[in-house]
């Protein structure tokens, strides 16, 4: 059980603390990025000596981030020891990799906005209501003190817009709106960065063709999925946009795309409109939120899409 904190007690311990390591989720999205960058440039304002962290590759798709090149990755063997470690956008400890093994410290916070949160952290700040860390981080930068710039604006506005589909989920509140309102005062530049993340690659949309052959129907067209297997799988190819083409499609409760990352390993993500989506991939390990969840299952393509549409039509 962790201490559910106050946003003004997180900044009050943030600021209390000399080295401090930060690390978003593995598959980092841009609100994993923005959130945990926009923390660091916001730490060292304030004199803290800040490491950030992730157990992945960064996708190139985020190369316009300002300070991308900063994430370390965990080394094996090695062993960074620091006063607090932040966890940022993730529910559960297993969701950091191997940073929860390579960083020792005296205590780790957990910042995020999963219903599926699994109160892993000595000190929780936990809003579900939040369309994303960063526009918790929005709020927090405020307590900690410090003044936003364009910099840090352009990292939060990226987490906001990424993980509230662009102002379109039902997630968006006026208090998002609000946040990214404040974002703008300060310099991000909405059309850059919606360019930015919205420009494919070839082999994007050479990929996207070939997935889009892959769409069935199940349980009388409420359930839509797509397919990745191993022979279109392509770790450097960036398919987050890609469960959209699934989701919007008349009479579709939830769509899903299944993504063979290994032989015996599918990585899952499903969408939905009514259906309770993170109760579904919290029963298979994973979590994430009512209308937007993901698991994954250590089972071969075709079995791991047979155990889950079971458990989706249970809860349609
Ligand atoms: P995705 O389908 O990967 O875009 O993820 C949708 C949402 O579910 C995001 O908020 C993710 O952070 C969350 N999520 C995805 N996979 C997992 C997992 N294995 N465990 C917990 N949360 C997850
Ligand atoms: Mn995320
Ligand atoms: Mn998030």
């Amino acid at each position: 059980m962790s201490k559910n904190c106050t946003l003004e007690e997180i900044a009050a311990l943030l600021l209390a603390q000399d080295k401090l390591v930060l690390c978003p989720h593995v598959s980092p999205d841009g609100d994993a990025l923005g959130s945990t960058l926009a923390l660091k440039m916001a730490l060292e304002k304030a004199g803290k000596k800040v490491t950030v962290m992730v157990d992945d590759d960064v996708p190139k798709a985020f190369g316009f981030l300002p300070q991308i090149d900063c994430f370390v990755k965990p080394a094996d063997g090695e062993v960074l020891e620091a006063d607090l470690l932040v966890v940022l956008d993730a529910s559960s400890l297993d969701r950091i990799g191997k940073v929860a093994q390579s960083v020792k410290a005296k205590a780790v916070a957990n910042i995020d906005h999963h219903i599926s949160n699994t109160q892993f952290a000595d000190y929780l700040y936990l809003n579900t209501e939040a369309a994303a860390t960063a526009e918790i981080l929005c709020n927090l930068v405020e307590k900690l003190g410090i003044k936003l710039d364009k910099y840090l604006a352009t990292c939060l506005y990226t987490g906001i817009y990424t993980d509230c589909g662009s102002f379109r989920y039902a997630n968006t509140t006026p208090g998002t709106m609000r946040a990214a309102a404040k974002l703008l005062e300060y310099g991000a530049r909405p059309n850059e960065i919606s360019d930015a993340l919205g420009t494919n690659t070839r082999a994007n949309i050479e990929m996207l063709g070939k997935v889009l052959q892959t769409l069935a129907f199940y349980n009388d067209g409420k359930i839509s999925t797509l397919e990745i297997n191993s022979d279109l799988y392509d770790k450097d190819v960036n398919t987050d946009n890609f469960i959209s083409f699934a989701r919007y499609i008349e009479g579709v409760d939830v769509a899903v795309l299944f993504k063979a990352v290994e032989p015996a390993v599918t990585r899952v993500s499903m969408r939905s409109q009514d259906t309770d989506v993170a109760a579904i991939a919290l029963s298979f390990g994973g979590g994430g939120h009512i209308r937007a969840a993901g698991c994954t299952v250590e089972l071969p393509l075709e079995q791991a899409k047979a155990k889950v549409l079971e458990a989706i039509g249970k809860a349609l």
